[in-house]
């Protein structure tokens, strides 16, 4: 992109009330069928003149198509039983009932592609598409079938990267792909999480980015939060070996995070999305806040590689402070141009 500081949100944005019951994580649809397939595209409408009138530079759908950042893309696969389920610990964190992968996993249709072209046709405005990365995948179901995470994470990544092809075709600009376990699994993500990443990425030629947060703000990861202590070092245990990798951005949570900025000097090189907005609260950043973040990344990504966002996704806040926080961002990303202008 030519102007400085393009701004973005790392993905999703509340949904309405009548497709979805509000300020709630993985909310299930209130509408069915051909109503339910037209309510996703009015909310992607809404989310997209919201972004567009905020002031966003790179938009997205905000994820109004989709219930979840994961089992949405799983559920259009074959080879994954949803109605055999198993209780497992996500992200060592917390518990959750998964399907279960039960034979060889395929992709017999494209999963988003018809909504990123309807997203493409909406705006003229560079356009970011969300998918899950191979590691969060595997950690989000139970494997009766491969009986290796890395295997299966292998599986992924060649269905993954079908997609973003298609999408890529279809206009996308840039193709995002969520690693929560980046954040949990370091000597996986070095032994083969970063080499699965690559395998999703093969052959595209638009912008990858991989989006690597401590969550959305639910219980589980607020008491996860507490018991890293007042210095959240995890990013270093995986930057080295990603700012090797061929991926172009890495999207960070930075603002009111104890991740030490510095640490970003370790993927000097890469395009960074700096997560200026805080989606575990309610309290709307000023654009002072943002710009003081914003500032502070700059000690260590080049202003040219550097693309303010937010922490991770907004799908749990109200609708009225997701449109505040945007607009902060907006004004946050102003501030420190014109002094980068200056
Ligand atoms: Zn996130």
């Amino acid at each position: 992109m030519k102007k400085l500081l393009p701004t973005s949100t790392a993905g999703s944005l509340p949904k309405p009330s009548w497709l979805a019951e509000p300020e709630k994580l993985w909310s299930p649809w209130k509408l069915q069928n051909t109503e339910l397939a037209d309510g996703k595209r009015d909310a992607l409408r809404v989310a997209l003149q919201e972004q567009s009138q905020s002031g966003i530079d790179i938009v997205s759908d905000g994820e109004q198509t989709r219930q979840h950042f994961v089992t949405t893309f799983i559920e259009h696969l074959d080879g994954v039983d949803f109605e055999k389920r198993e209780t497992v610990k996500i992200r060592d964190r917390y518990d959750a009932s998964v399907p279960t992968v039960v034979g060889p996993v395929s992709r017999p249709n494209s999963v988003f592609v018809e909504d990123a072209k309807f997203l493409r046709s909406q705006t003229d405005q560079p356009i970011k598409w969300a998918l899950p990365g191979p590691m969060t995948m595997v950690d989000t179901l139970f494997d009766a079938h491969y009986k290796s995470r890395q295997k299966l994470a292998w599986e992924f990544a060649g269905i993954l990267n079908q997609e973003a092809k298609e999408l890529e075709a279809a206009g996308v600009d840039i193709i995002q792909f969520d690693e929560p376990a980046f954040n949990v699994f370091f000597d996986e993500v070095n032994e083969w999480g970063i080499a699965c990443l690559e395998r999703a990425i093969d052959g595209l030629n638009c912008e990858t980015v991989v989006h690597i947060c401590y969550g959305y703000g639910i219980k589980a990861n607020t008491d996860w939060k507490k018991t890293l202590g007042s210095e959240w070092r995890q990013y270093q245990e995986v930057f080295p070996k990603l700012q090797q990798s061929n991926i172009d951005m890495i999207s960070l949570e930075c603002h009111n995070s104890h991740v030490p900025m510095e640490l970003l000097e370790l993927i000097r090189g890469k395009k960074v999305m700096v997560g200026a907005i805080d989606v575990a609260t309610n309290i709307i950043e000023t654009p002072e806040e943002v710009a003081a973040t914003l500032r502070h990344a700059l000690k260590y990504v080049d202003a040219d590689k550097l693309y303010p966002c937010t922490n991770c996704g907004m799908a749990p806040l109200s609708r009225e402070v997701a449109r505040g926080k945007l607009n902060a961002l907006k004004a946050g990303a102003e501030i420190v141009r014109r002094e980068l202008a200056a």
